[in-house]
């Protein structure tokens, strides 16, 4: 392959020029989208207990052409070209904002608001610098920021990790284990996370009421997530028997289309008000 390497352009293939130009485009667009304002959050509420937590932000772009693109199609291209450095910037301030103005509304003053991290934002530029820059610039408060990390990512560099990790802690930032039971984490290594929670995947929830394997994994993270005293959240319940299920083996804390699919910020607070806080 090595030797083929000089000569490879020599090969004319359409289709590959064509997804390649397409991947240039879009990148292209998300740095202009970037810059106009196109980009927007929405928050998906959490419910612990029958109450309102927080909200999960979950970034939307809103194409000019091209309408909603969902993340699964930007976020994976913004890692590899290294946009997510200031769109992961973007998204954190912006998160930091929207606590700091409900940090000032009696009714909305408790809500947390948990922002996903991706790995080369991490890892990357100054990470912390970058959180707590937020922080201050927003007047957020760091105990109501929690950052969703992935299993992959924290084995790229554990030392590091941790030492980031335990930094912002000292600040009061929490932590959540996103995806849980998708990765390959040692048990040894969970337990020297400093964590608030996991969230199991919404692909066990999926079918937890048909599928014995994965209402075993379900139960068994619950346990886990349990006995080293972490919050243990759901992920994707779209049924009121799947809540049941879960409830009745001690996950009482949840998202999912259920109670409300990631809304507009004047939609989570409307429904904030309704359904009341935790
Ligand atoms: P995630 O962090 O696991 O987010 C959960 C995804 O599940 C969201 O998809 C959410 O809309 C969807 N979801 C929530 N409840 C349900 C449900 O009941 N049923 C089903 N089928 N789906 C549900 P979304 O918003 O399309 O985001 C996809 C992924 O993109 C996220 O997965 C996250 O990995 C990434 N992402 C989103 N926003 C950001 C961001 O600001 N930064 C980074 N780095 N990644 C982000
Ligand atoms: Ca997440
Ligand atoms: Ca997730
Ligand atoms: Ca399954």
């Amino acid at each position: 392959a090595k030797a083929a390497g000089r000569n490879t352009l020599r090969f004319y293939d359409p289709q590959m020029q064509a997804a390649v130009a397409a991947r240039v485009q879009l990148e292209a667009d998300m740095r202009a989208g970037l810059a106009t304002g196109q980009f927007e959050l929405y928050y998906q509420p959490k419910v612990a207990h029958g109450k309102i937590q927080g909200a999960e932000a979950l970034l939307r772009w809103r194409h000019p052409e091209r309408g909603f693109v969902p993340p699964s199609e930007f976020i994976p291209l913004a890692e590899e070209c290294g946009l997510i450095l200031q769109l992961g910037q973007w998204v954190l301030h912006a998160a930091c904002e929207q606590l700091a103005r409900w940090a000032a509304e009696e009714r909305l003053a408790g809500l947390t608001v948990a922002v996903n991290v991706s790995p080369r934002q991490f890892h990357e530029g100054g990470f912390v610098a970058q959180v707590l820059e937020a922080l201050a610039s927003t007047g957020a408060d760091a105990r109501r920021l929690r950052l969703e990390l992935t299993e992959g990512m924290l084995l790229q560099d554990v030392e590091d990790t941790i030492a980031k990790m335990v930094q912002l802690r000292g600040y009061g930032v929490g932590f959540s284990l996103d995806d849980f039971g998708t990765g390959y984490s040692s048990l040894a290594y969970l337990k020297r996370l400093p964590l608030h929670e996991l969230k199991i995947d919404q692909g066990f929830v999926r079918d937890v009421l048909t599928d014995p394997n994965d209402a075993a994994i379900a139960r068994t993270i619950v346990a886990l997530g349990t006995s080293l005293g972490l919050q243990v959240t759901a992920e994707g319940v779209e049924t009121e028997a799947q809540r049941e299920f879960l409830e009745r083996h001690g996950c009482h804390v949840w998202q999912g289309y259920l109670l409300a699919p990631p809304l507009p910020r004047e939609r989570f607070e409307a429904l904030v008000h309704e359904h009341g806080t935790a």
